[in-house]
């Protein structure tokens, strides 16, 4: 598997608007962006440094999965993305290297990449997720 860099960086927080500040005014780093991704359940902001992101997820149901991280640990990182040169390939990869998977086949993330997540049982409590983009 060709990893290439880091993607982003995925940030639960309560409130994006309070959130965003330290990005914006005190890290001095331009948002570029908001989408929802309503699979995940999720508000994106992202904020690009260099080839790589922050991305600051807010939970838009209390059942999603960022809404759950929040209430499991509070606040924080919530996975680190590394781009892959192609994503079904790194899947198959794993899986014949039997590392278990969220997700065995690509599904869509926001800005448009494939992203897939790796069990965190496999990455000492890192959620990992493998992204690739066009
Ligand atoms: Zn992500």
């Amino acid at each position: 598997m060709k990893v290439k860099h880091i993607d982003h960086i995925g940030i639960a927080v309560k409130e994006m608007a309070q959130a965003k500040r330290f990005y914006e005014e005190i890290l001095g780093l331009k948002l570029t962006g908001v989408e929802e991704v309503v699979e995940q359940k999720v508000k994106v902001a992202f904020f690009p440094i260099t080839d790589s992101e922050i991305e600051l997820l807010e939970s838009t149901q209390p059942d999603g999965p960022v809404s759950k991280f929040i209430e499991a640990k509070g606040e924080g990182i919530q996975h680190i993305a590394f781009r892959v040169e192609n994503l079904e390939e790194a899947l198959q990869e794993l899986k014949a290297k039997g590392v278990r998977l969220i997700d065995e086949r690509p599904r869509k993330g926001a800005g448009g990449a494939k992203i897939a997540f790796i069990h965190p049982k496999e990455t000492n409590g890192v959620l990992v997720e493998l992204c690739e983009r066009d």
